[in-house]
């Protein structure tokens, strides 16, 4: 089975963290346009209230993580159409401008 997570905040790292863990077999890709992943947005309240000593502690995975559990990290990716119907992705490399 071909797995396709497109953003990697906290739904998308939830995802691929449990996908991996019961089917470790499948083959996991994840699509973030950002360099960072499993951001808690609901942190930001913590963090403006000066409950958080450290802006890192509003992270709970990284892409070295999912690696590791067997996931194909995309990171700084950007997914610009989805093809339902033949299961195709276009996406971009926001750092190299190569279409993949
Ligand atoms: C201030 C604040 C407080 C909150 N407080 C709570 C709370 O107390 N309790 C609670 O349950 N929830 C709370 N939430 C909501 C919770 O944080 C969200 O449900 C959660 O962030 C949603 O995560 P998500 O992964 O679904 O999507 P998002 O956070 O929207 O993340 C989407 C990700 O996808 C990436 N992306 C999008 N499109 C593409 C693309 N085409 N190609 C590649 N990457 C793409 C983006 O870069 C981003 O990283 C809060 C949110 C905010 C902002």
């Amino acid at each position: 089975m071909k797995v396709s997570i497109i953003g990697c905040t906290h739904a998308g790292t939830f995802s691929a963290m449990n996908i991996l863990k019961e089917h470790p077999d499948w083959e996991v890709s994840v699509f973030e346009r950002n360099d960072n992943l499993s951001f808690l947005s609901c942190g930001i309240a913590l963090w403006v209230s000066d409950r958080v000593s450290d802006p890192n502690k509003m992270f709970y995975s990284s892409p070295e993580d999912l690696s590791q559990l067997g996931a194909h990290m995309y990171m700084g990716h950007d997914v610009t159409d989805i093809n339902f119907d033949n299961k195709k992705l276009n996406v971009t490399n926001l750092t190299t401008g190569e279409k993949i």
